[in-house]
């Protein structure tokens, strides 16, 4: 039996937080779909073609990790991927509360799927999109923070607004 596993969030964009994440889930699971949320509802910076873009060229090669955009109810997808864990990571107490909530709002949509969380490297605990996103736009260097994709994206976001 194939165990999948589902990362699901915004991604706006990827970092190396959410890529240890996925380096941990790798080691529970046989495969990993990252869900990439279709959330306009949040503004993201990057549309969502563009945040599955940075996402899949992060894990080329990597043949147990795929991405896949989505809306809608998480449990759906799980089940479209045959998926019987919801993966998250946990980075300090302050995610605990909605982390809660949503595990277990979706355990009570389907209580045969499982949310796992993993820890970070201690050195992440302190990265989100949103640090990112703000850290760049004051032209702040992120480099040692997002995949090397990333940069390229921020750059073209960057010029944009100076046009
Ligand atoms: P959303 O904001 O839509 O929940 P994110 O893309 O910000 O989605 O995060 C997805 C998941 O990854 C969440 O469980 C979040 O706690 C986790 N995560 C993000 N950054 C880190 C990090 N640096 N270390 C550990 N977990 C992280």
């Amino acid at each position: 039996m194939i165990r999948t596993a589902i990362y699901p969030g915004t991604f706006d964009p990827i970092t190396l937080g959410h890529v240890d994440v996925v380096r941990r889930g790798m080691k529970l699971f046989d495969r990993v779909v990252i869900g990439v949320a279709d959330n306009p509802g949040k503004g993201p910076m990057f549309d969502v073609e563009t945040r599955l873009h940075m996402v899949r060229e992060t894990f080329a090669g990597e043949e147990s990790v795929e991405a896949v955009r989505f809306s809608g109810l998480l449990v759906d997808l799980a089940h479209q991927q045959q998926a019987s864990a919801i993966l998250r990571g946990l980075r300090a107490a302050s995610d605990f509360e909605y982390e809660f909530q949503m595990a277990t709002m979706n355990r009570r949509l389907d209580e045969r799927i499982e949310t796992a969380f993993v820890m970070a490297r201690e050195d992440y605990t302190f990265v989100s999109s949103r640090f990112i996103r703000e850290i760049s736009a004051m032209g702040g260097d992120v480099r040692e923070l997002v995949p090397e994709v990333v940069m390229g994206f921020l750059h073209k976001h960057q010029e944009s607004l100076q046009r």
